[in-house]
């Protein structure tokens, strides 16, 4: 039909047309037709068009038709010249015009536009009559509120809270009433003594009831005598479809809504169906666009759908046969590329390249798609206009019942937006602000590159720790801005004493971390640090002020001390304490027997076996609040450990001990098992629905039989799985992406509900984490800390909550200390927020005490 899609999709009509499937091209189309001659000049009939809001007109000679011209020629308009808009019709239009029947099945007409690549079909009636013109954008409008109305039940639209007023109340109150509530009708209640039937008991009285009362000079009179009776009513679980059929039957803009129980529960307007319906049509493509890979691969069984979800899809598409020619693509891929599809059906998609990927790795695609049947991954293609962008892209083979390989589907999305922000937070991510160099987790990912190349070329390597001496009397006596300045000079200037390819990294207050490669031997790296000692020695300008700070270093050298890269660095952080206690303003090797931190470790992991069998584990219980409204709404279960000796040891102590020595799995399915079980006294207590959030190591998730452990849990402790939400850390995800996705694949269809735990500090990729079926992401506290004070932290934590909703996921703000935390978390549209100002974590009592489950 010819009219603005905005306009289409709000309008009446849109809703007194059947859409069932034998819905015939004649039922969807407006009769409003507009047709000039081929010298009409192109202002005039722009102008007619504009007069009767139509989208496009029919260029008639000798009533036959010649050509369409459309609001999308229009765009084609050169407004720079002036004698463009003289000109006849006839030298803009497109043509030939095909032309369709009333009587055409709308599947069929699908079929056609997508086989003729038009956009617009002349519709004519059984006499050969023109009677309107059908765009494709019609019939997905068509198809796409039928299925709205169809799988939305009336009850979705109910508010509750339902006020009838008495039939002895008078016209005054009910129009204040309609009034103050910003209601368009009020519904008369006639008592139930007078209900013969339950609908019978209520009448309705609406503002165009009153209109109609104001035009009748009526005098203010009792409700009953004015309401219209009785009130046509519908059952909570309806269809919207069948409720706009009773509506467009008895020409009525109201419906009352009954429950189960036969309790006039609501009353929906026409205005209410009308209002929810452009967001969730968007909720509703969304939904297609997840069903996007299944329509494809049952392409032959339900063609139909998708077609309507490619033609409607916000991803761009291209469908190609199975010698890669473009047969076809959508809208959005026009709007990505710059390409119509005139320009490009028929050609190779390598039109699209950028030049930027090699042979070889189209070479590894085609494997793929031959291989495996499709492909996923990260391109960089080139717009019409020039512009190189990145896309992620995915292309399935499709195949028909005998196998044949027929066609290709590339389904992408411009990732670049997304590519900026990823930069950003990782940006943001890796380096320190202050100094400007690499942060721990940067120097993590180096150190262990750096390990691997030493290790081919057999060279050594040193992992430095420098830590300033009495740095704290400095920051304490002549203030934090001085403090600053110093670090910044430190850091400068142990940059400045390295060689290029070499590391230096701050990881936090006074401490650097430096990796040095290729070297010959230990002496080598002894030299450079005491190069690096005298250095610093030399005193710092700051504000007029002469400081002198020394430093002590510590040295490891790889692989004489060790070869892994944790290791390493705890080696030398052992090194440097023992420079200070040796007077400081020096460097130590480390020496092995410096090591009695691993005795340490010894005794905790023996005692660590016997804790669970012991019953020194315990869990507390740290709840989860809505950033807006501050509902409690799940809570999180963590661990806690009662060394007999020891007191309260912190998880972060004990968990990568207990990772290392594999103990994590047994305690793992422990803490899943009492945290459900927890859950379930919360349910029998009467409990409001609450969410179970509970933490999972990278060892649990890899170990074999994770999930099925997590079904069996669920099934002994009778735990709804809907209510049970796992976290897991991005790098679990990352580590092996194909096995991670396997393995969420296999939790989700236990129903449990998926969180990213303290996002931001791992790869933030946000384009790969589209592809795991997560729920949730929860930023992690280093950000939220400096949230109100720090606009890094602040633009961060926006980056990612507005990127997280992008991908549908809820957002969770961990660490929320302060007022002035949740203030700006609420402000950016956080959903969930945890942390000390709502409380610290509890033990199962004391959380109860504070939160009662019933009331
Ligand atoms: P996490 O998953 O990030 O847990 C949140 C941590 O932040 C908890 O530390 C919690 O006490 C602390 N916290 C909560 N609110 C605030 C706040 O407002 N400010 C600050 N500064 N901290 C807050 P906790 O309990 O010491 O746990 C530390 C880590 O140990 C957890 O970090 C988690 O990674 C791990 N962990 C705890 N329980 C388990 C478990 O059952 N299994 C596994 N695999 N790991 C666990
Ligand atoms: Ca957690
Ligand atoms: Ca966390």
């Amino acid at each position: 039909m010819n009219r603005p899609e905005s306009d289409r999709l709000l309008s009446e009509e849109a809703f007194s047309m059947p859409g069932n499937d034998e819905t015939r091209v004649g039922e969807i189309i407006g009769r409003n037709l507009l047709e000039c001659a081929p010298d009409e000049p192109l202002h005039e009939a722009a102008r007619r068009m504009s007069e009767r809001r139509v989208s496009s007109i029919l260029v008639v000679e000798d009533d036959r038709v010649v050509g369409i011209w459309t609001e999308r020629d229009a765009l084609r308009v050169d407004f720079d010249d002036p004698t463009t808009f003289a000109l006849p019709v006839r030298a803009v239009m497109s043509s030939p015009v095909r032309v369709v029947s009333t009587a055409t099945p709308l599947h069929e007409l699908t079929v056609r536009f997508r086989e003729e690549h038009v956009r617009h079909y002349v519709v004519e009636d059984e006499t050969g009559r023109r009677v309107g013109i059908v765009s494709q954008t019609d019939v997905v409008l068509n198809q796409g509120i039928k299925h709205y109305l169809k799988l939305r039940r009336v009850d979705a639209l109910v508010k509750g809270g339902l006020h009838a007023l008495p039939a002895a109340a008078g016209l005054g109150e009910a129009t204040r009433r309609m009034r103050e509530g910003g209601v368009d009708a009020v519904v008369v209640d006639y008592g139930a003594a007078d209900a013969s039937a339950p609908a019978g008991r209520y009448g309705i009285l609406t503002e165009r009831d009153v209109t109609r009362l104001v035009a009748q000079r009526t005098a203010d009179r009792a409700l009953g005598e004015l309401a219209s009776r009785p009130l046509v009513t519908c059952r909570a679980d309806d269809s919207l479809y069948r409720v706009r059929m009773l509506l467009a039957e008895r020409h009525i803009r109201h419906i009352g809504v009954l429950d189960g129980e036969g309790e006039l529960v609501d009353l929906v307007s026409f205005k209410d169906i009308l209002s929810g319906m452009e967001l969730a049509y968007v909720h509703e493509l969304h939904d297609a666009l997840r069903a996007r890979d299944l329509a494809l691969s049952a392409s032959q069984r339900d063609l139909y759908l998708a077609e309507k979800v490619i033609e409607s899809s916000l991803e761009g598409v291209m469908v190609t046969d199975a010698h890669a020619r473009i047969l076809s693509v959508n809208p959005a891929f026009t709007r990505m590329t710059g390409y119509a599809p005139e320009e490009v059906v028929g050609l190779n998609p390598s039109v699209l390249n950028s030049g930027r990927q090699s042979p070889a790795f189209y070479a590894r695609m085609w494997d793929g798609l031959l291989g495996d049947g499709q492909w996923q991954g990260e391109v960089w293609n080139r717009r019409k206009t020039g512009e190189v962008y990145p896309q992620l892209l995915h292309i399935t083979a499709i195949r028909d019942r005998e196998g044949v390989l027929t066609h290709y589907a590339a389904l992408f999305t411009d990732i670049s937006r997304l590519k900026e922000t990823e930069a950003r937070i990782r940006d943001l991510a890796y380096y320190d602000p202050l100094t400007g160099l690499p942060n721990r987790r940067l120097l993590d990912d180096r150190l262990q590159v750096e390990l691997a190349h030493a290790a081919r070329l057999r060279c050594r390597l040193a992992v430095m720790f420098v830590d300033l001496d009495r740095f704290k009397r400095i920051n304490d006596s002549l203030g934090h801005a001085v403090g600053d300045k110093l670090l910044v000079e430190i850091a400068a200037r142990l940059r400045a004493s390295l060689r290029d390819d070499d590391t230096v990294a701050r990881m936090g207050g006074d401490e650097f971390l430096v990796v040095l490669n290729n070297l010959s031997g230990p002496d080598e790296a002894a030299t450079m640090a005491r190069r690096m000692v005298a250095e610093l020695r030399r005193p710092v300008n700051v504000e007029g002020r002469e400081l002198v700070v020394t430093t002590s270093v510590g040295v490891a050298v790889y692989p004489d001390d060790s070869r892994d890269a944790d290791t390493l660095v705890k080696h030398a952080d052992v090194a440097m304490y023992r420079a200070k206690d040796e007077g400081r303003n020096s460097f130590q090797l480390f020496e092995p027997a410096m090591n009695a931190r691993s005795l340490e470790r010894l005794a905790l992991e023996t005692a660590l076996h016997r804790a669970l069998p012991r019953d020194e584990l315990q869990l507390y219980f740290q709840p989860v609040m809505k950033a807006e409204g501050g509902e409690l709404v799940a809570v999180e279960a963590l661990l806690r450990w009662r060394h007999p000796d020891l007191g309260l040891v912190s998880p972060a102590d004990f968990i990568p001990l207990a990772e290392d020595t594999g103990l994590i799995v047994p305690i793992g399915e422990w803490v899943l098992r009492s945290a459900c079980e927890h859950h379930r006294r919360w349910c029998e207590a009467g409990g409001a629905p609450l969410h179970m959030m509970v933490n999972i190591s990278a060892r649990q998730f890899r170990e074999e039989g994770f999930a099925a452990m997590v079904g069996s849990v669920l099934a002994e402790t009778g735990m709804t799985p809907g209510d049970l939400t796992l976290e897991l850390t991005e790098s679990m995800l990352m580590d092996d992406t194909d096995r991670a996705l396997a393995r969420l694949d296999h939790l989700r269809a236990l129903g449990v509900c998926l969180a990213i735990d303290d996002f931001g500090t791992g790869y933030s990729s946000l384009a790969y984490l589209k592809r795991f079926p997560i729920d949730e992401l929860k930023i992690d506290r280093l950000f939220v800390r400096g949230i109100d004070r720090n606009t890094r932290d602040a633009a961060l934590v926006s980056a990612i909550v507005s990127l997280g909703h992008s991908l549908g996921l809820r957002v969770v703000a961990e660490g929320v200390e302060t007022a002035a935390h949740l203030d700006v978390l609420r402000r950016q549209g956080c959903d969930l927020a945890q942390g000390f100002h709502f409380s610290p974590p509890l033990p199962w009592e004391e959380f109860v005490k504070a939160y009662p489950p019933a009331g």
